[in-house]
């Protein structure tokens, strides 16, 4: 009881630092007294910041989650950290229900120095199955598009998703499930420090652009994430599902401005 208590303690306190810390990254520099009541307290954070909030969620934190390395115990990242070091403080990640369903988690795949950075949603079975990102059907299109499109090795690029573990049934993330992952891929992101980061579907861009935003109408517009040049793009399974010339003409326009962008060009 003690025990489980004190870990609830630990994942509170993780959950306080990583909220301070994003905040504080955001510019806020202050919290009013009594500006957020108890209740709010999870979601009470501005769009940008609560889009990439608190590592772990208390309320499902167990005993777990306080014996693996917390974000509290590493410190915020340093400004390159390694893939390795992210890897290491995410450890057996019991932050969020995900972690029940999972079989294994799929962190990312590919170069750590990649110039090109593709953000999915989240592993479905086969990712679960193999511990790869985009390696079921819509990861074979998504390979094609780079290898045989881009003409780039898919090891050159780097691969990676909103959250590393399988959604029940490949349902898209819940709001507390992507937060619980985000210092993680923040973590990935400022390890790969890639020159173009390609959100894939809508769950990757809204995670990035801190809003929830239509796919169709950001598709093909550059944003930044970070200081990073943003290109939106369709998720490769929608692609898959609607296989039509105009489709895959739109996906193979953003990833070539993506690519150009990536090596200097507009
Ligand atoms: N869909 C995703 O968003 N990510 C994967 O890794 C596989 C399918």
């Amino acid at each position: 009881m003690e025990a489980s208590l004190a870990a609830e303690a630990k994942a509170l306190l993780t959950s306080a630092r990583a909220l301070l810390l994003e905040l504080s990254e955001e510019g806020v520099e202050a919290i009013p007294r009594g500006s957020i009541r108890p209740a709010e307290a999870a979601t009470a954070v501005p769009a940008a910041a609560a889009a990439r909030v608190a590592p772990s969620a208390p309320a499902v934190a167990t005993s777990p989650a306080a014996a693996q390395p917390s974000l509290l115990e590493a410190g915020p990242w340093p400004e390159r950290p390694t893939l390795e070091e992210v890897r290491r403080v995410l450890g057996e990640c019991r932050r969020c229900r995900l972690a029940s369903g999972r079989t294994q988690i799929v962190f990312g795949d590919g170069s750590p120095d990649a110039e090109l950075m593709f953000i999915g949603e989240g592993p479905g079975e086969t990712e679960d199955q193999r511990g790869l990102p985009f390696v079921g059907r819509a990861g074979e299109l998504l390979t094609q598009m780079i290898e045989k499109g881009l003409g780039i090795p898919r090891n050159a690029v780097y691969i990676c998703n909103v959250v590393k573990c399988r959604p029940p049934n490949n349902r898209t993330p819940l709001a507390d499930e992507v937060n619980a992952c985000s210092p993680f891929l923040d973590g990935q992101i400022a390890a790969v420090a890639p020159r173009v980061i390609v959100a894939l579907g809508k769950p990757a861009a809204s995670r990035l652009l801190g809003r929830d935003v239509p796919i169709t109408k950001v598709r093909g517009t550059w944003h930044e994430y970070r200081g990073i040049p943003l290109m939106p793009t369709f998720h490769p399974a929608f692609v898959l599902r609607q296989y039509t010339p105009e489709n895959r003409r739109l996906v193979w326009e953003d990833l070539k401005a993506a690519l150009a962008r990536a090596r200097g060009g507009a």
